[in-house]
């Protein structure tokens, strides 16, 4: 089963993609953390989308579409959940025919609804853990007292995304509702959508999703 977590920065979808890796071993397969990584790298490639993703701007469809093909050739298990991408219509194309390619499909696309003050609120209050990449957030989930990280142990290393600050944060809403907002009303059409209510508690978020996926 592939499934697609659509939804703007901020809405949750990396932290409810973690729980269906662990609850159901499907492949979480990120393009920011692609990126992210490609940029700790020191490749061409990660010099290349540094300051582009810094920025708050989307890399080229080229580059990501080209990170999606590698994965989807190399790993398997029990289905993908493709977070952050397709982000346009013209990686949706390319996702699709990627799929079609190594002979699978689409299971389900779930729309994570979130209204744009709370994403600003999350977003900036966001840290995550060097360790294990468990995601902490100022108002609703402290980083524990003694400073050691609830999912792995790690001491005092919790970071800071680069583009999580406030002039970042705007333009990335602004390429979500120019580029990869169309793709809501795209897979409404083709009769993929389910929405779930992303300002729900993150339990809540995971039963509701779990519904649809049966
Ligand atoms: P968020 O959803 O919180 O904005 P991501 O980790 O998914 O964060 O993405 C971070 C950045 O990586 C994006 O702002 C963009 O620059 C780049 N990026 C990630 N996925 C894509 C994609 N599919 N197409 C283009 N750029 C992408």
């Amino acid at each position: 089963m592939n499934i697609i977590l659509l939804g703007p920065p901020g809405a949750g979808k990396g932290t409810q993609a973690r729980h269906l890796v662990e609850t159901r071993g499907m492949v979480q397969l990120s393009t920011g953390d692609m990126l992210r990584e490609a940029k700790t790298s020191g490749t061409e490639m990660g010099q290349k989308v540094a300051a582009i993703m810094d920025a708050g701007k989307l890399v080229t469809d080229e580059i990501v579409i080209g990170l999606i093909e590698e994965k989807l050739t190399s790993e398997t298990g029990a289905g993908f959940i493709f977070d952050g991408f397709p982000r346009t219509l013209a990686q949706a194309d390319a996702l699709a025919a990627l799929l079609a390619k190594v002979g699978q499909s689409l299971h389900t696309v779930i729309e994570m609804r979130v209204d744009d003050e709370a994403l600003v609120k999350r977003i900036t209050a966001r840290s995550t853990c060097g360790g294990c990449g468990e995601v902490y957030n100022d108002i609703t989930k402290p980083i524990p007292a003694d400073g050691k990280c609830t999912n792995c142990g790690k001491e005092n290393d919790f970071r800071r995304r680069a583009d999580d600050n406030e002039d970042s944060l705007r333009t990335r809403l602004m390429e979500y509702y120019k580029k990869t907002s169309p793709l809501i009303g795209y897979y409404y059409a083709k009769g993929d959508l389910r929405p779930v209510n992303g300002l729900a508690g993150i339990e809540e978020v995971t039963a509701s999703i779990e519904a649809i996926l049966g």
